[in-house]
């Protein structure tokens, strides 16, 4: 697993989240957050070492 840390494209908020496959070839996700309480795109910071 590898934390990927998040950022709400519409609040601003960063999060981690734990995946197995490789976030950095995608860029950019479509995930919920919880900020906003609904699914937001959210672009992909870089991995929490
Ligand atoms: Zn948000």
């Amino acid at each position: 697993m590898t934390k990927w840390v998040l950022q709400c494209e519409e609040c601003g908020n960063k999060w981690i989240l734990d995946v197995s496959f490789d976030l950095e070839k995608i860029g950019r996700i479509f995930h919920y957050c919880s900020n906003c309480r609904k699914n937001t795109f959210h672009k992909v910071l870089g991995k929490m070492e």
